[in-house]
């Protein structure tokens, strides 16, 4: 059994005292929901303090991005070390910094080496875009992106990981992918790439999220799929949604 996660990417929102205003609103809520591990990643300037408002709780701390390096002349970045103090989890290739700060699938692996090697539990971004899509390219794509992300990791580091599927073109824009079609992919392709490099029994136990305009209406359906363990979650994320959608992410007994 793979416990369900839903995890909140809060982007460049929120200032410091927005985040512990929030926080102290939602983490009763989140704690509650024993049986789904809840994750919260704002901005590095506030992960100190949303670190400090979910302590005595089992709400999860996630860093946005991380810089493989463990320390020098790498002028705006963070290494693994200095987030470490204040989360457990650190997204990793998301597809606005693929497209907007040069990520690349070997910036990608380099930071999942360095994570790893620091403790931290990656949530490693895929995803095509909506032309790969429309040409039918989303498989290669995918489990190219996942492949490249897991070279040289070894198989029980890489069971511990999590990965996020985000068609490029679900997220922020209200049209989300089809349970089908995300548990599909996620199913054939993204957990494929896993059993072709470590085989079936790990790419069983590696949790996948599905991220792309998911919300309190749809989150259900995607967690009805045996393949889907939960959510990475933009803009919803973000207001008492949140909640919402980690109660709706349940296990059903
Ligand atoms: C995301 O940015 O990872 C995301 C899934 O955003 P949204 O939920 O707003 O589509």
């Amino acid at each position: 059994m793979r416990t369900p996660i839903i995890a909140g990417n809060w982007k460049m929102n929120k200032t410091v005292d927005e985040a512990v205003t929030f926080v102290r609103e939602i983490r009763s809520g989140l704690n509650q929901q024993q049986d789904v591990d809840s994750v919260l990643c704002p901005p590095f300037v506030a992960l100190s303090a949303v670190a400090d408002a979910v302590r005595g709780t089992k709400v999860g701390v996630g860093a946005q991005n991380m810089y493989f390096e463990e320390k020098g002349a790498f002028t705006g970045e963070c290494s693994p070390a200095m987030i470490k103090p204040f989360c457990q989890y650190v997204i990793l290739g998301h597809s606005e910094r693929r497209a907007y700060f040069g990520e690349t699938d070997e910036t990608v692996n380099k930071k999942v080496h360095a994570a790893l090697a620091h403790g931290l539990t990656p949530i490693i971004c895929v995803g095509e875009t909506l032309a790969q899509n429309e040409a039918g390219e989303t498989q290669e794509f995918v489990s190219g992106q996942v492949k490249a992300a897991f070279a040289g990791v070894p198989a029980d580091k890489a069971a511990g990981c999590i990965i996020a599927y985000e068609p490029i073109w679900a997220i922020g824009t209200g049209k989300s992918a089809t349970v089908a079609d995300a548990g599909r992919i996620i199913g054939l392709t993204v957990r494929g790439a896993i059993a072709d490099i470590y085989g079936e029994e790990t790419a069983q136990k590696l949790r996948v999220q599905y991220g792309g305009s998911a919300n309190p209406s749809n989150i259900a359906d995607y967690m009805s799929h045996p393949d889907i363990d939960g959510a990475l979650v933009g803009g919803a994320s973000l207001k008492m949604d949140f909640v919402a959608m980690v109660k709706a992410a349940a296990p059903r007994s």
